[in-house]
């Protein structure tokens, strides 16, 4: 049965597509929203589509961006002869928060796991290798200590021991199944100074 009129059922369904809304947060989403000046639902609006269309990913580092290489890459205070591999936009966030890495990024947008079928051509593996054309020194493997980050750490390393460039592997600090974002900074940093040449 609608309890609701269409307009605020459909508002709640779109809602409640998004991750981690279940249909009770959904509806209280709904009505904050309908209950919102009419300018901030706009503006809130506005933000959704306009990320939706602009963002787009960085031409040397993959990650999310409205730009044709992102605040890091363009950077001239960047370390650009090291870079650190991160599975994802919000692990990138995470290092960039402790403010104590210099180096540059390479996102990876997942990880390999054989059990999702998720091969080494489903992530940005392809462009990393790319990048070690140029003048490179050391590459981090950050990617997170779960089956799929450590195995993912494995392939890569082995793909590029043969370039002779420098490969290491954040310290084991960080706890096993965690998830980078969630890390607080410190551990981060512990992780970082900590690693291990593979
Ligand atoms: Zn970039």
């Amino acid at each position: 049965m609608d309890y609701y009129s269409s307009q605020i059922s459909k508002l709640i369904e779109e809602l409640g597509r998004l991750p981690g809304i279940g249909t009770k947060s959904a509806q209280r989403l709904a009505f904050h929203i309908i209950s919102m000046p009419k300018d901030q639902v706009e503006s809130l609006a506005n933000a959704l589509t306009d990320a939706r269309s602009n963002v787009r990913y960085c031409t040397s580092c993959c990650t999310l961006t409205d730009q044709e290489l992102c605040p890091i890459c363009r950077s001239e205070k960047r370390d650009k002869r090291t870079i650190m591999v991160v599975e994802t936009p919000r692990d990138l966030a995470a290092y960039e928060k402790t403010g104590k890495y210099e180096g540059v990024y390479h996102v990876l947008h997942g990880a390999i796991s054989p059990m999702l079928g998720i091969g080494p051509g489903d992530i940005r593996l392809k462009e990393l290798m790319e990048r070690l054309m140029g003048e490179v020194d050391e590459v981090i493997i950050a990617t997170n200590s779960t089956l799929e980050g450590e195995t993912t750490a494995m392939y890569i390393s082995k793909l590029i021991k043969p370039t002779g460039i420098k490969v290491s592997r954040i310290a084991s600090g960080v706890p096993v199944g965690g998830d980078l974002e969630y890390i607080d900074e410190v551990t981060l940093l512990r992780a970082l100074e900590g690693r291990t040449e593979l």
